[in-house]
């Protein structure tokens, strides 16, 4: 029977209410007890203010599972997304790594461990976050609408990212009625019996926050875009000593409850990236690969299953520009660029170039992909501009020749072509409505960087 993998993560951030401090302590110690690891991912300010608080206790009960991170200041203005907002993708990138660094150097200090992974405040996506993640070391854990690949863990910027598993995801109502308990365990086993079919990942998250208060410490202090002087800050409310105690009595029958199942096997973010290798890394991929991903480019650019993995178009994209540098001998090694930074449509289609003029302007686009590590957002040709769709397109056309006649066609035509991965990141007012940003808010800058780097998308599967 197939492994069903359950992860839970537990979002610490309240640095406001010090009895959330003793909510981290006691759910880090029931996990202890009940021998199920965990992965706490804090914030740096609750980091920092458990060392000011001398609550080594807490540290020490937290230091015995996984760390993750979330964030330097969670919840206080500007949030990740309001800061990247108006910025384009590498202001962005470097925002994100300018604000947070120093938080994830304060979890590293305080906790004397290796950060596994790192998840957004609330609805504060960004996808400007993934150069640093990647850089730092750190997976994406958290759920969310943003982006996701059929409920299940996948690929985006190179980063391994568990998000918007949705249907795989799980909380059991450990502050509800009875009824609603019982009902939120049933469909736990719904979700593990389908899984026990194929293999999977559960998500399990709950904040620790939540087990000794009714409502949340930023929604009383940070909402819609206000931001309040500590010495103003508002106490959330707390639940009363009886409910309190009901959620850790079904807490840890919950956890019992998981275990009691034959084929799961509980994991933490720093588990998981030995679980879901990246086989396409570090392949060489043959002229059949290529040939492969030629085929598929007409009827829509989407991930490939190819030599021993999954193909991002991303991928997939430089694997025929190295094909063609090599002019069509020899393998080609695995390159992983990110997406465009920019979306610029080809407007003249269809365009008919010369050769000379095709392989000159693929000439720029390769050295784009090796000196900057993206895509390029257009390339010059023929006195217009064709956007890496279209592009693509056009290489396979050549690829497909160079394999098949051992020589370069002499002309080709571009055609419009059809990118088909956009369709799985959100585009929707709803991905604002987080109670913190302001009412109005959007970041419609961000949902098209989201898009635009969903070339980089692709299935992440797991280790058989
Ligand atoms: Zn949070």
């Amino acid at each position: 029977m197939p492994t069903v993998y359950v992860c839970l993560w537990f979002d610490t951030e309240d640095f406001i209410a010090p009895i959330a401090d003793d909510a981290a302590r006691d759910v880090a110690q029931v996990m202890t007890g009940e021998g199920v690891p965990g992965t706490f991912k804090l914030v740096g300010e609750k980091a920092r203010s458990l060392e000011r608080r001398d609550r080594w206790d807490a540290i020490s009960a937290l230091g015995r599972h996984d760390i993750g991170y979330h964030t330097n200041y969670h919840s206080i203005h500007p949030t990740i997304t309001e800061y990247v907002r108006g910025l384009g993708w590498d202001e962005g990138a470097s925002e994100f790594e300018r604000r947070e660094e120093s938080g994830l150097r304060d979890l590293e200090r305080i906790f004397c461990t290796e950060i596994s992974c790192y998840g957004q405040p609330g609805g504060a996506w960004a996808p400007q976050a993934f150069p640093a993640l990647k850089k730092w070391g750190l997976i994406y854990v958290d759920e969310g609408d943003n982006i996701g690949f059929r409920e299940e863990p996948f690929w985006y910027c190179n980063t391994l990212t568990v998000f918007r598993l949705h249907w795989n995801c799980h909380r059991a109502d450990l502050w509800g009625s009875d009824a609603e308990y019982g009902s939120s365990l049933e469909r736990f086993d719904e979700i593990y019996n389908r899984l026990s079919r194929t293999g999977g990942l559960i998500s399990i998250f709950y904040h620790p926050t939540e087990f000794v208060h009714a409502e949340f410490w930023d929604c009383v202090n940070y909402r819609h875009g206000i931001n309040i002087d500590p010495k103003d800050w508002k106490m959330p409310r707390q639940r009363s000593e009886d409910e309190a105690r009901t959620g850790y009595e079904r807490f840890r029958h919950y956890l019992r409850h998981i275990l009691s199942k034959p084929e799961a096997q509980v994991v933490t973010a720093a588990e998981l990236p030995d679980l879901y290798p990246d086989l396409a890394a570090g392949h060489l991929f043959t002229a059949a690969d290529i040939a492969a991903i030629s085929r598929q480019c007409p009827s829509g650019i989407r991930e490939l299953e190819a030599g021993p993995g999954f193909l991002s178009p991303a991928e997939q994209f430089a694997l025929l520009s190295g094909f063609l540098r090599q002019r069509g001998v020899g393998s080609v090694s695995l390159r992983q660029p990110l997406g465009p930074k920019e979306r610029i449509l080809t407007t003249r289609l269809p365009l008919e170039v010369s050769i000379e003029a095709f392989m000159d302007a693929a000439g720029r686009a390769e050295q784009c992909l090796e000196l900057a590590g993206h895509l390029p957002d257009q390339v010059a040709m023929a006195g217009t501009s064709v956007a890496p769709a279209e592009m693509m397109l056009g290489m396979a056309q050549v690829c497909e020749a160079l394999i098949h006649t051992g020589q370069l066609p002499g002309e080709i035509t571009l055609r419009p072509a059809d990118f088909q991965m956009e369709s799985y990141a959100e585009d929707s007012d709803h991905l604002w409505d987080w109670m913190i940003f302001a009412e109005d808010f959007t970041a419609p800058r961000v949902v098209e960087l989201t898009r635009l780097q969903t070339w980089t998308l692709k299935p992440a599967r797991l280790a058989l």
